[in-house]
């Protein structure tokens, strides 16, 4: 890249409509800067594309001049994989329009949307997407691993409410894959990630949601934490599916519905939500709280909107971060006492482990209708090492290996491919299972000298 003339990287600009950062320009930095603050790569042309013709040309230019390329939609995975160094990253931030038509009950949400821009505009209409917990998350990237949160047991997964896409291909070819469609292509990116091209359009159908829905925290002590997460554990093995509760186990933020002295000490939180209005899920609730002797808790109605953006301050981007995570079929006894253990010893006030519940509708298809395969899997447990000082990577670093090493037997084997961080490509296969040997096939086909390789890479050539 540092070879390439000025020319023709002018010519390259003059092709778009957007901007195209390069180092020293205004915004470069912040253009370069992802929700992990352990990235730090520097591009050599950030392409802000404004419209699908801009990202044919950027797809272009990377391919014929042999450059690195990186797609950046919510800047949210946590390995980085929305930026490379010395290459183009092609930029989605500028395109983030959602439609929705409230009759048909479709959105077309654009390729750099974030939740926040699906939700706004969705439950507008009283309407929603099964999509994550943190409104600042890209809705591309989650879809396009699968994407859970609070909506996954009553609609599924995002990738089961996606009905097609317009996808840009390494060629430069657009594709609109659905399931009429080049059915390979529409199954592989439901659950392939950025592998097989941009995608510049996402169509959703909406499910009926809020606008306003029950959700809360309710708070117990980590003293009690072996009885709460055991009561939890039996608790969700026979929650109907309009409930969704997961637990995180950290130290109290100082939340106003804590007292005082419960700020900064050890706990577990059950974080419940259901669509359905307070008094249909009264007794549900009832059974949340009957898991201990709760030391606060902030349960009732609430819009969706704000729900969604209820563990915003908690994840706010720029802090360093290091996961691991591995899915389980069933919490043991024996998964619990090693859960708590860690969380016992959390090595900043920051980090937290947390066990997402999935299941519901979500595990009612095959493991082959869609490339996401874990369609057994009860929880995604996430350990979430976070921090601020470079001096306390090691640390942190260590509890969150040490932990997963210790929770290995008791898990599935398999992992959610959008919790992987930057050094676990070895973990492919158990991101995507059985499916894997389909996948290689389409990107073989769709990818051949795998330009889209700036992910969690499926190999033409495995
Ligand atoms: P980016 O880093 O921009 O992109 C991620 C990958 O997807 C990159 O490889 C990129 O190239 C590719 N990509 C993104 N958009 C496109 C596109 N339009 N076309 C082609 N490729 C594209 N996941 C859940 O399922 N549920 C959750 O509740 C959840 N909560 C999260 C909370 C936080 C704080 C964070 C950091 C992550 C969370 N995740 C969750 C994981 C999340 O799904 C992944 O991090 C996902 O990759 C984020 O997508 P993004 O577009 O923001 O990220």
């Amino acid at each position: 890249m540092t070879n390439m003339k000025n020319e023709v990287v002018d010519a390259f600009k003059a092709t778009l409509r957007g901007p195209v950062l390069q180092p020293g320009n205004p915004g470069y930095d912040d253009a370069r800067a992802i929700w992990n603050g352990m990235i730090d790569r520097r591009p050599a042309l950030v392409a802000r594309c404004s419209g699908t013709a801009d990202v044919v040309a950027a797809v272009g230019f990377a391919r014929d001049n042999g450059l690195p390329l990186a797609v950046r939609g919510g800047g949210h995975n946590i390995a980085g994989s929305a930026l490379c160094d010395d290459g183009l990253v092609i930029d989605l931030s500028g395109m983030r329009d959602v439609h929705v038509d409230p009759r048909s009950r479709l959105a077309w949400v654009s390729g750099g949307a974030l939740l926040s821009d699906v939700d706004h505009e969705t439950q507008s209409c009283g309407l929603a997407v099964p999509l994550g917990i943190n409104s600042t998350t890209g809705a591309g990237g989650l879809t396009l691993g699968g994407g859970f949160g609070w909506l996954s047991r009553m609609y599924g997964l995002a990738v089961d409410s996606l009905v097609g896409a317009e996808v840009v291909t390494a060629d430069g070819r657009r594709h609109w894959a659905s399931a009429q469609d080049e059915p390979d292509l529409f199954w592989a990116i439901r659950g392939g990630g950025g592998n097989f091209g941009v995608v510049t359009l996402f169509q959703f159908a909406l499910h009926p949601v809020g606008p306003e829905v029950t959700a809360g925290l309710v708070v117990f002590s980590a003293a009690q934490g072996r009885e709460v997460m055991r009561r939890y554990r039996d608790l969700v093995d026979t929650l109907p599916d309009e409930m969704s509760v997961w637990a995180v186990l950290r130290q109290a933020p100082p939340l106003p519905f804590l007292a005082p002295e419960v700020h900064g000490s050890d706990i577990v939180a059950l974080a419940l939500f259901s669509p359905q209005p307070m008094d249909a899920v009264a007794p549900l609730v009832e059974r949340v709280r009957a898991c201990g002797q709760a030391v606060g808790e902030h349960v009732g109605a609430m819009p969706y909107e704000a729900w969604q953006k209820t563990f915003d301050p908690l994840l706010a981007p720029g802090a360093r971060n290091y996961w691991k995570s591995h899915n389980f079929t069933h919490l043991s006894d024996e998964a619990i006492d090693v859960v708590l253990r860690y969380a016992a010893s959390l090595p900043t006030p920051h980090c937290e482990i947390f066990l997402g519940l999935i299941g519901g509708k979500a595990n009612t298809l095959p493991p082959d209708a869609t490339a996401y395969p874990h369609r057994n899997v009860q929880f995604a447990m996430n350990v979430h090492g976070r921090w601020t000082e470079a001096a306390d990577d090691g640390k942190v670093i260590s509890w969150a290996r040490e932990f997963f090493g210790a929770a290995a037997p008791y898990a599935a084997g398999s992992v959610y491919i959008n919790f992987l961080t930057q050094d676990e490509g070895g973990r492919i296969h158990e991101a995507y299972g059985p499916n894997y040997a389909r996948l290689v096939d389409i990107k073989r086909q769709y990818d051949p000298d795998n330009l889209f390789r700036f992910n969690h890479n499926i190999r033409p050539d495995a």
